[in-house]
């Protein structure tokens, strides 16, 4: 009787999530530079789509196309149009979806619920005097996806702000690293030892002044494992 209990308490324990659980709810493949597709179960979230359509052709068609801000290498209307379909959700800030024939506005700060899927759009801005034209505060967005207890956290373009510093239970963070439009590498590991995701996945380093030090960015994380994917 009671290894029969025990047996039970062992099943249950096994049974316990692991980590790589993360993976198993949101799978990511680069496009390229800020370009990802996202899979979420049966839900297909193409993320600042640009480029050419072929580059989509081995997925399904988007459920919902989530974009950052304005900017070309994060908003092509052409493509967009090429890529939906009926159904397919457009969600981005005012600034983007004015440019749309359709679309949901999410704002920083807003909350949505699609597909049993929680996005929280979350500020994303420059900081530095030099650079706050790239990236005005207010305009553009961040988001954080949630699915069964997973967070995924994608940055947009912006620098180290209080706000992404202060988010909670990220387990994967895609974080942008560029100059002179978002942040250095030191910037983008302090914010990162700051808000402790599980996984960072470093994206959009590659700037004006050529690839961020990525080997610099995984030395100075020493809160999360550092997942590098080809983006270039
Ligand atoms: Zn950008």
């Amino acid at each position: 009787m009671k290894s029969a209990l025990y047996l039970f308490l062992l099943a249950t324990l096994v049974a316990i999530p692991s980590p790589s659980q993360s993976a198993d709810v949101f799978k990511y493949t680069p496009i390229t530079h800020a370009t990802f597709v996202l899979q979420a179960g049966a839900t297909t979230i193409y993320v600042d789509p640009v480029g050419d359509a072929a580059a989509f052709s081995g997925f399904p068609p988007p459920d919902l196309i989530l974009i950052t801000h304005i900017h070309k290498d994060h908003l092509a209307p052409e493509l967009i149009g090429a890529l939906r379909r009926e159904g397919t959700a457009l969600i981005g800030p005012a600034t983007v979806i004015e440019q749309l024939p359709a679309g949901a506005v999410m704002n920083n700060g807003d909350n949505l619920e699609i597909a049993g899927l929680k996005i929280e759009a979350i500020p994303a801005y420059n900081t530095t005097p030099e650079r706050l034209n790239f990236h005005p505060q207010g305009r553009d967005n961040g988001y954080v996806l949630e699915k069964e207890g997973v967070r995924l956290y994608i940055s947009g373009d912006t620098e180290d702000i209080p706000e992404m510093r202060a988010l909670k239970n990220i387990d994967i963070a895609f974080v942008c690293m560029n100059l002179p439009f978002t942040m250095t590498v030191e910037q983008a590991a302090s914010a990162v030892n700051a808000f402790k995701p599980k996984t960072v996945i470093p994206y959009h380093y590659r700037g004006k002044e050529g690839m961020s030090d990525l080997d610099t960015f995984a030395q100075l994380v020493s809160t999360a494992a550092v997942e590098r994917l080809k983006w270039y």
